[in-house]
């Protein structure tokens, strides 16, 4: 076990201001949820917008479906990457146009391709031959790219082996895709979520010239590539500003495919929603396992089970805030359900004030991504996390 050296920076995450307007809002609510600020949504994708003009965004709305988001990105003219027929209805009914959404799953049955393709998408991923045949029969003609896989290396959340293909793969896909009608555009590919390795985004790139290169000497000319997400949120660990990321990508870019892009498509998710989220949570006890020594437990009413899932193997490190000053020592942090992996950081021990006691309100930063979405419906009875949108 060990601990950060960690001494907390509020404002490294929220304005003392905007810190105030939480608490106050917050006040009267019962614990836990999550507020929400669109305002950081929308510099975030202004930010993106800045530092990749040429890219077209497509939010992967997983990360939070949010309405008031999802609202204020469709007013923004961003497009959207959904993963099922649910996600598609209800993005249809917040008003998005077909055009703007791509169906970037790779897994899905036929009757929602066609259920899809009824309702207007056009723009489809794939990466194996039964789910390209599926497109031609249920989404004839439609635009197709074909994802890669990405090991994930270098990724605090990576996505590895489930999706994608090895190149062959995809290059068989791409000859039969335009075998049977459909318009095979490009490669795609997501580099793992949270990654902070910029060069993983090299390495695929360099796997989409290839590729570019290969249909082109069977008359194919591809002309997409989508990069995925991965871009990452502000945990604990500092990361790099976006258009650090950005200016590396958008050079790796250039050296593989000149001045003259393909069509180029991102689709983040972590980035646009993690930061503009707080997790508002109450301590249920404080306690020891030994008479003497020993690390003390510190029970929230929210854990893995309760929208914290990403805690699992503590991948992923949200920083927690509690407004006392006294000296502080370190916690085991748990969630309050009847399952012992409900445990979020045990090897990573969590600094906190000493005196933190029942009943005190404890902050969790960049919880506006994969937080709601994740958690259970009635494990123990409790509900799902709630949310509010503040500004
Ligand atoms: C989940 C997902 C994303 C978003 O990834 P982040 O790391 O959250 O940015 C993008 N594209 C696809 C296809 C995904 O499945």
């Amino acid at each position: 076990m060990h601990a950060f050296d960690y001494s907390f920076d509020l404002e490294g995450y929220i304005t003392k201001e905007r810190f105030a307007r939480l608490k106050e809002f917050a006040s009267d609510k019962e614990t836990p949820f999550v507020v929400l600020s669109r305002d950081v949504v929308g510099r975030k994708y202004d930010g993106l917008r800045r530092s990749m003009p040429y890219a077209d965004i497509y939010y992967a709305i997983k990360a939070n479906p949010d309405a008031a988001i999802l609202e204020l990105l469709i007013e923004k003219g961003s497009c959207f990457d959904i993963a099922s027929v649910y996600e598609l209805d209800w993005m249809l009914k917040l008003g998005a146009s077909p055009e703007r959404l791509s169906y970037g799953n790779t897994i899905k049955k036929a009757r929602d391709i066609r259920y899809a393709y009824d309702r207007g998408v056009r723009l489809f991923a794939s990466d194996s031959e039964g789910d390209v045949r599926k497109l031609a029969e249920n989404a004839p003609g439609s635009s197709v790219f074909f994802r890669i896989l990405a090991d994930g290396s270098g990724a605090d959340w990576p996505l590895s082996r489930k999706f994608g293909a090895q190149p062959e793969v995809v290059f068989d896909a791409v000859l039969l895709a335009r075998k049977l009608g459909l318009r095979p555009r490009g490669v795609s590919f997501h580099v793992g979520s949270q990654q902070k390795d910029v060069t993983q985004w090299r390495v695929a790139i360099k796997t989409c010239r290839a590729l570019f290169d290969a249909a082109a000497q069977r008359g194919i000319e591809l002309d997409l590539i989508n990069m995925g997400g991965g871009l990452p949120a502000h945990y604990f660990h500092p990361i790099e500003e976006t258009y650090v990321y950005a200016a590396e990508i958008t050079d790796y870019l250039r050296e593989f495919f000149g001045n003259d892009f393909p069509r180029i498509i991102v689709e983040p998710g972590r980035y646009m929603a993690g930061d503009a989220g707080v997790l508002v949570a109450e301590v249920v006890m404080v306690s020891c396992k030994e008479r003497e020594g020993g690390v003390p437990w510190l029970y929230l009413d929210v854990g893995k089970f309760g929208g914290l899932i990403e805690t699992i193997d503590e991948s992923l490190r949200y920083p927690v805030y509690s407004e006392r000053t006294g000296e502080s020592r370190d916690y085991i942090l748990a969630g309050p359900t009847c399952d012992s992996m409900d445990v979020l950081y045990e090897k990573n021990l969590v600094r906190l004030p000493a005196d933190v006691r029942e009943g005190d309100r404890l902050y969790l930063f960049t919880t506006g991504a994969y937080t709601q979405t994740y958690s259970a419906v009635f494990f123990n009875g409790f509900p799902p996390l709630k949310s509010y949108v503040l500004d």
